[in-house]
């Protein structure tokens, strides 16, 4: 906690001198604690409920009420919507179907059968055809069979199990059998219900919107075609509505979401349920596809429909692809890896990655971590001392009564070369997925790497880390090592870098993973010529 008094006074007696002395007053960080080795901590929404979210205040922006449609829909109402087209509708509709329930006596042989696995049923026999008959009738649950003929029998539920297994084997070569209803293709199916039930409860006109999933049994997914998907759908009844209706919701929609590019094309497809040429798709300019995507149809559903329902007004349906929309927004080239990205390959940002380089050794201890910053200043303040020629740093430590000397010696006895090697100032970045050691000036760089190492640093994400500093942290988290195991020398020497190892960092397993699979490269190659002496005492 700062002193705020002192400050103050510090301050009044002059300004400058406090504002500058009281910086030590901010503690950094610890190395492998800082950006980008930290990130911030955030939830991540999904791009098609985001566009549902907005869609919904889209519609209710536009003055219309929301609904939930049934999903499940007996075919009879499609053929009632479709008339002669109903197949065709039927045909990409998932039907639901159901396991049949078998009659499963309990027969003479069944009893004997039981009673070979040592289990008496004499006494339960009654009991044991109660629960039979019941799973037949359907008021037991098939999962609940199990426990039921144990809780019957008086045995454990393994044994229980054992005995649906081997003594009813008709309960496991079951096969589902279809019923009429289906799960709904499109809105359409559920509004005709919605919107006749309406009718003698709702004064016209009436504006609804529902924005819920679809199912289609569509032969194959592809880019822009799941077997379910979520249609933005509305509903506008009354008398004078027409397909102006239609096309001037379609852009109050996609207006909303800031497309200027779309347009209205008469759909080919001419379903029975709308009224002829009304029927119209919506197009939008996919940017990164390149090519207009259907977004959306709309249409005026037709009177012989509509008076199957006893809906006596004009009804527009519009019916909008959320997923579609979605992928334009939020630039998706495929449908399947936005709506499920969990199944498709994940490929971590440059800054992802940065965040994952890290020290390898980094001392625990704030003083001997303190004395690095040091190390560092020194190093990088003499690194062209011309050699034979050393730096010498002193540093006295307690702990408790003991007290230790430590001299650190960093040397260059060849002649004619400098105290450290060239590429100490190298930092590293991560670039286009690759981890590079970057040099802070360029000359001297040979042309073929020079023009990927200028992208790097321009584009890249700075690590933070130079190679003097990841060293640094070397040669103190050993000091503090020798400290520990009561050793009174040793050396570090690192000629040329060749491996993050070598100059104390490593990198978390997935941005290895992925750099090795997409064929990038670590490289942090250079001379460093480091070496050092620690003498303890
Ligand atoms: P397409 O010709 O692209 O298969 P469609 O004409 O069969 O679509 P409609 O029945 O008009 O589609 O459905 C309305 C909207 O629902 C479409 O414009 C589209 O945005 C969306 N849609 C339809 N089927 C799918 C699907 N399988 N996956 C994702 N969205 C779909």
């Amino acid at each position: 906690m700062f002193k705020r008094e002192e400050i103050i006074e510090m301050a009044n007696k002059d300004f400058e001198k406090a504002w500058i002395e009281t910086k030590d007053l901010i503690k950094a960080k610890k190395v492998n604690e800082s950006y980008p080795r930290i990130k911030p901590a955030f939830g991540k929404t999904h791009p098609v409920n985001d566009t549902i979210e907005n869609l919904r205040q889209a519609y209710l922006r536009m003055g219309f009420e929301e609904y939930i449609n049934p999903v499940i829909v007996d075919e009879r109402d499609i053929y009632k919507q479709f008339g002669p087209e109903a197949m065709a509708v039927l045909d990409r509709c998932f039907y639901l179907a159901g396991l049949p329930r078998p009659d499963v006596g309990l027969s003479d042989e069944k009893i004997s059968q039981i009673e070979k696995l040592g289990i008496k049923v004499s006494e339960h026999k009654e009991s044991l055809q109660k629960i039979l008959h019941g799973y037949k009738k359907g008021t037991l649950d098939g999962d609940d069979l199990v426990l039921e003929i144990s809780n019957a029998l008086e045995i454990s539920s393994e044994m229980g199990l054992k005995i649906l297994e081997e003594v009813f084997p008709e309960f496991k070569d079951l096969t589902a059998v279809s019923s009429k209803l289906t799960l709904r293709s499109h809105m359409t199916s559920g509004w005709f219900l919605t919107v006749s039930d309406l009718m003698n409860k709702k004064p016209l006109p009436f504006k609804l919107f529902s924005i819920d999933r679809c199912f289609r049994r569509e032969q194959k997914e592809d880019k822009s075609h799941l077997m379910t998907y979520h249609s933005a759908s509305c509903a506008i009844a009354g008398e004078g509505v027409d397909i102006n209706d239609g096309k001037a919701i379609a852009e109050g929609l996609l207006s909303q979401f800031g497309f200027t590019n779309f347009k209205f094309i008469p759909d080919e497809k001419k379903s029975k349920y709308y009224t002829p040429e009304t029927q119209t798709e919506v197009y939008a300019y996919h940017p990164k596809l390149k090519e207009w995507l259907e977004v959306a149809t709309f249409g005026v559903y037709s009177p012989v429909a509509l008076s199957k329902y006893g809906i006596d007004v004009p009804v527009m349906n519009l019916g909008l692809g959320v997923e579609r929309l979605a992928m334009i927004s939020g630039n998706f080239a495929d449908v399947r890896e936005m709506v499920y990205p969990q199944f498709y390959e994940h490929k971590l940002s440059d800054r992802a990655v940065a965040s994952m380089v890290k020290l390898d050794k980094v001392p625990v201890m704030d003083e001997i971590y303190d004395l690095t910053k040091e190390l560092i200043d020194s190093c990088v303040k003499n690194k062209d001392l011309k050699s034979p020629c050393e730096l010498t740093i002193e540093k006295t430590f307690s702990f408790g009564k003991t007290k230790k000397n430590v001299k650190i010696n960093i040397f260059e006895k060849e002649e004619g070369k400098n105290l450290l090697g060239p590429s100490i100032l190298n930092e590293i970045y991560v670039y286009d997925g690759n981890v590079i050691g970057i040099p802070e000036s360029f000359d001297g760089v040979k042309e073929e790497f020079k023009d990927f190492l200028e992208k790097g640093k321009a584009e890249g994400v700075p690590t933070g880390i130079r190679y003097i500093d990841a060293l640094c942290f070397k040669i103190t988290s050993k000091l503090e090592e020798a400290f520990v195991s009561n050793t009174t020398e040793f050396k570090v020497k690192v000629p040329i870098v060749r491996s993050l190892s070598d100059i104390n960092l490593k990198i978390d397993d997935i941005a290895l993973k992925q750099i090795m699979s997409k064929t990038k490269v670590i490289d942090v190659r250079g001379p460093v010529f480091l070496n050092v002496e620690v003498k303890i005492e």
